[in-house]
């Protein structure tokens, strides 16, 4: 009897789910699909804003037409292509070239869709219609403090040698955290209590195509053997994690990270766990959270605003002149990480495991 009981109970949850399921389905099938274009998936970043974009439309009633494209220009074109075909009502796109998808959004706006730039501006076109991002000047200004802070340069310490690395030229955050960065850095570089051996400043010589670790590896090493035989590299400006982890198998390479010789301060971005665990073992010193969640909701919340014909919050009208029009944007905090606070900001907060930290 007991056991009947139970099998009718279960039954009914089944079908309850059941029921639950087909309503979601349903309405997910009357709100329609979204196009999510993301860049790549070598980098855990773009793995969580994917999930996260998949779940905060999900919750809204939006199918997700998630696409990654290797960070191959043509391979993210066609997709994007293909989700218009496929009938998307609104895209969310993180370019891998923000400057290429002018033919594709001409189209797309053509048959009346709308799209968000996320996390990267979409340059040269009239056809973005909202961005959500990051304050990415905020995010080289955290980079930048870190370094101060870490070498005492506020206390009058120094002078110290650096070197800095950039991002990827056709991405345009590259340019604002670059500008973020050099707004602290600059006044420490003129007056000499930093000084760049290399004299390699300007995007067009510290960018690093792709954000690829193993070029700023390569760059690593090269700067290491022409300018820091007998002197001391004592920090590196590095605007991604991915970078961050290539300059520090370089500096290891030469006997940096030893007990004798202590890595330089190296900065990074994104609370990676490779790099969580770098900093756990005392190499790179800081890096810069920014919570991917709550872009994804951002992002969620103007697709729903667009599709509902209401106005979607913004809190930028000034920043991200995209050459042709000022996009209206909503822009989140980014928080500066390290060994004193990553507990409280990146476990407390759910977005890295403990365990994937062993
Ligand atoms: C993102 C960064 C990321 C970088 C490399 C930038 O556009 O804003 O968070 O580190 O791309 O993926």
């Amino acid at each position: 009897m007991k056991a009947r009981r139970t099998t009718l109970k279960a039954l009914a949850a089944g079908m309850a789910l059941g029921l639950a399921l087909a309503a979601t389905q349903t309405q997910a099938q009357d709100k329609g699909t979204v196009g999510v274009a993301m860049p790549t998936k070598t980098s855990t970043r773009w793995v969580s804003d994917g999930n996260s974009m998949v779940a905060a439309l999900a919750a809204k009633g939006y199918k997700t037409d998630l696409q990654y494209a290797d960070d191959d220009i043509p391979n993210q074109l066609a997709q994007i292509e293909n989700m218009v075909t496929k009938g998307a009502k609104v895209l969310v796109i993180a370019s891998i070239d923000g400057t290429t998808l002018s033919n594709v959004l001409q189209k797309a706006a053509d048959k009346g869709v709308k799209v968000i730039a996320y996390d990267r501006l979409i340059n040269g076109s009239k056809n973005v219609d909202y961005y959500a991002t990051f304050d990415n000047f905020q995010v080289g200004v955290l980079q930048a403090n870190s370094i101060v802070d870490k070498l005492g340069l506020k206390a009058g310490k120094g002078p110290f040698n650096i070197e800095l690395f950039g991002g990827s030229p056709d991405d345009n955050n590259a340019f604002f955290f670059y500008d973020g960065a050099m707004s602290v850095l600059k006044p420490y570089i003129d007056s000499g209590k930093l000084v760049v051996r290399s004299k390699q400043m300007g995007m067009d010589k510290v960018g690093t195509l792709r954000w690829d670790g193993a070029v700023a590896q390569a760059r690593m090493d090269n700067l290491l053997s022409a300018y820091y035989g007998k002197d001391k590299l004592n920090a590196v400006l590095s605007p991604y994690d991915g970078l961050s982890i290539g300059i520090l198998s370089s500096l290891k390479g030469v006997g940096y990270c030893t007990a004798q010789q202590p890595c330089p301060v190296v900065t990074g971005q994104d609370a990676e766990v490779p790099s969580v665990k770098s900093m756990l073992r005392n190499e790179q010193s800081s890096t810069v959270f920014k919570d991917t969640r709550e872009l994804a909701k951002v992002a969620a919340n103007m697709v729903d605003a667009l599709m509902t014909g209401k106005k979607p919050e913004i809190n930028d009208t000034k920043t991200y002149n995209n050459k042709v029009k000022v996009v209206p944007s909503y822009l989140l905090k980014p928080v500066s990480v390290d060994l004193s606070n990553y507990k409280k900001v990146l476990i407390d907060s759910g977005y890295i495991k403990e365990d994937q930290l062993k």
